[in-house]
């Protein structure tokens, strides 16, 4: 029997932590204010925004909502960035993605000024990242490490595999990992002998975006093996890429879907906003 990594008790102690520095700032007459950027009216991307606005209040950072129309054109958005830059009040710009197709996500993401970049995703974020500077690191592979670490598990000296490569979860994983000290190896859609090279993982994490693909012939006894995947399934329940009910019973660890890693990504925008200050007085 695995033990499970539960990210809903994880994610909440983050947000503890989180809301005290917070209340220690405000103590010292510092207030922190993130501006949430929504454009058009996706009902996904509305949730997303709403669950930001909701820790935003948990924790006593206080959210800046632009609701912008779908018809918004890509020089109004620069527009809008270009100001959030400036604004002294403002220590963080989170843009929802994604955005209308007639608005180039490239261009805004590197609009956004890297000192206040809580999401993470700007070229200067992560290239401090690669070369082991400090900055804004993607919420969503942050939250992974803190998963790791608080459920008990070493990451130095260990073999982790990662499968997927994407910008915002595969590629910034490896490298957090790397910079714990793991033996890093990226797997993707082109890896051959997929199943050898996960067997060798002390910790596994999956982020391929394919419902239920990992069972227990990829996952060496004890594993630590961590979920990113969400789908909602036929019988309209969620899982992850992994099959939880066959990987359970050889992981020494594992994370569910849902109440594993999708409740961290939010946490750490949080835990993002509030290392703002300190980034920003650098
Ligand atoms: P993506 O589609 O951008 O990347 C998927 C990666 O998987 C690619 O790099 C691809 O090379 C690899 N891949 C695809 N098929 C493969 C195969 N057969 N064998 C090996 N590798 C293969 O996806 P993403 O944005 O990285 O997201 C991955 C999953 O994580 C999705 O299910 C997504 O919904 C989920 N996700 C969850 C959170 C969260 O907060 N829980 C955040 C981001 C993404």
């Amino acid at each position: 029997m695995a033990q499970i990594i539960d990210g809903k008790v994880i994610s909440k102690q983050i947000k503890d932590e989180v809301k005290e520095k917070v209340s220690a700032y405000k103590a010292q007459g510092i207030e922190i204010s993130l501006a949430v950027v929504l454009v058009g009216n996706d009902p996904a991307s509305t949730v997303y925004v709403g669950n930001k606005k909701k820790a935003c209040e948990y924790t006593g950072i206080n959210s800046v909502s632009y609701e912008l129309p779908e018809d918004t054109t890509e020089a109004e958005l620069l527009e809008l960035i270009d100001k959030l830059n400036n604004d002294d009040k403002i220590n963080g710009i989170l843009v929802q993605l994604p955005l209308p197709k007639h608005i180039d996500e490239d261009k805004v993401i590197k609009a956004i000024s890297p000192l206040k970049d809580v999401d993470g995703f700007h070229p200067m974020s992560v290239g401090a990242l690669s070369i082991g500077q400090p900055g804004f690191v993607s919420c969503t592979p942050a939250g992974i490490i803190e998963l790791i670490k608080r459920s008990g598990a070493d990451i130095e000296g260990k073999e982790c595999v990662v499968i997927g490569r994407s910008n915002i979860v595969g590629k910034p994983m490896a490298l957090l990992l790397l910079r714990e000290n793991g033996t890093v190896t990226i797997c993707h859609s082109r890896t051959k002998n997929l199943k050898e090279v996960c067997k060798r993982a002390d910790i596994l994490v999956v982020a391929i975006g394919r419902p239920k693909m990992i069972d227990k012939s990829y996952v060496k006894d004890g594993a630590v093996v961590i979920d990113v995947g969400i789908h909602r399934g036929a019988d309209n329940k969620l899982c992850g890429d992994v099959d939880f009910a066959s990987v359970e019973p050889v992981a020494g660890a594992i994370t569910p879907v849902p109440g594993g890693v999708g409740p961290m990504t939010i946490a750490m925008l949080m835990n993002n906003c509030v290392n703002s200050v300190a980034i920003q007085k650098k």
